[in-house]
């Protein structure tokens, strides 16, 4: 053990740590003190008794370990929450990739992340006092952790009204990681919300998802029917679909914490870097791709989610909100032989629009 380590402070482990992430890739990290969620969690509790989950019914599961009193099952003795973002691309996009969220452009991320988590861990567990054995451990996504919250917590950033957590400088087209520790670390300070009287992402949610700013209802947000849903969506929400077949941005491209973001600078994490193929498709493509065909373009990526089925359901309806004469002839083919009801029935439907704007 690097003896330098075993004798640092919290505030030298603190800045050891914040060179060791920059130089892993992480855009941004800050430190929050792994104690349970009070605010955060009863606006949670709030979500669920709502239910306003739908059917992501794992955001239900493990109600305690979400409010971060049980880290038990993941780091005994927690002490620390090291938070990091990642920078997705903020680019527009062309052909079927502009249709797609930004951080699913590119290929899973959830892995590469991993990795680098388990990386920053391992180099965390170095820094105890020699007598101290430090545990560590990465997570992305898929704990039952409302990592947002800690985020906000250690002052990564700041939950805009949009929900998301706005990251000075970066703006909210992150992706968040955490590493839980054992080893104290100096924690920060939780930033001053900063959306004053703003209320574009509001204004700007085509399905008028927002309750309230701060209260989401996911079951008419984009991104939940696009990828959550299964089956048919509800009638008054397929027309505000828009153009998405992935995801939906809208309430962060209309932010000014996002406004200028979409540069050159290459992304340090490459599994983001948007896909090639996405460029050369079209709906048309993946109205007519054969499942397996859909799945060579899916397979390794987010677009997984949403099934063979969901995918092209999605491109039928944003071709009957988006398309123009020529598409016609296209949707009436899926609309009767589209091998999957929820596509026929989808394609029906966005051809009734689609008539409705063209002929
Ligand atoms: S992702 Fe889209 S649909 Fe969902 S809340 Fe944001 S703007 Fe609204
Ligand atoms: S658009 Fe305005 S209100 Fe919404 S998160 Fe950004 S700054 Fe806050």
């Amino acid at each position: 053990m690097d003896s330098a380590a075993t004798d640092a402070t919290p505030d030298d482990r603190a800045r050891r740590i914040r060179e060791e992430a920059h130089r892993l890739g992480f855009d941004a990290i800050a430190f929050a003190r792994a104690e349970p969620l009070d605010v955060e969690y009863a606006r949670y509790e709030e979500f669920l008794k709502r239910g306003a989950h739908g059917r992501m019914a794992f955001l239900a599961d493990d109600p305690e370990a979400r409010r971060g009193v049980d880290h038990k099952r993941f780091v005994p003795g927690a002490r620390t929450v090291i938070c990091t973002a990642t920078r997705t691309t903020a680019e527009q996009g062309e052909g079927v990739e502009a249709l797609i969220a930004r951080y699913a452009r590119g290929r899973d991320y959830h892995n590469a992340l991993r990795r680098k988590l388990r990386k920053l861990a391992r180099f965390v567990m170095t820094l105890g006092h020699a007598d101290e054995e430090v545990v560590a451990r990465g997570y992305v996504d898929a704990a039952p952790m409302l990592e947002r919250a800690y985020a906000a917590r250690s002052g990564l950033g700041f939950i805009g009204k949009n929900g998301l957590c706005i990251v000075p400088g970066l703006g909210s087209m992150v992706l968040l990681g955490e590493v839980v520790t054992t080893l104290e670390v100096r924690s920060g300070t939780p930033l001053e919300e900063r959306c004053g009287s703003c209320t574009r992402c509001l204004d700007a949610c085509p399905t008028q998802a927002f309750d309230a700013p701060w209260v989401l209802d996911p079951r008419r947000c984009v991104a939940y029917l696009t990828i959550e849903h299964t089956g048919p969506f509800p009638e008054e929400l397929e027309g505000r679909i828009g153009a998405h077949v992935f995801g939906c941005d809208d309430c962060q491209t209309a932010c000014p914490f996002n406004a200028g973001r979409a540069t050159k600078e290459p992304l340090k994490e490459s599994s983001l870097v948007p896909l090639p193929t996405w460029r050369g498709l079209t709906l048309g493509d993946l109205l007519r791709a054969s499942d397996d065909e859909l799945r060579v373009h899916v397979d390794g990526t987010p677009l997984r989610r949403p099934g063979a089925e969901g995918l092209a359901r999605n491109a039928a309806h944003v071709m009957g909100n988006t398309g123009s004469a020529k598409d016609l002839e296209e949707l009436e083919l899926a609309s009767r032989t589209h091998r999957h009801e929820v596509v026929r029935d989808a394609a029906t439907r966005a051809l009734d629009r689609l008539r409705a704007r063209v002929t």
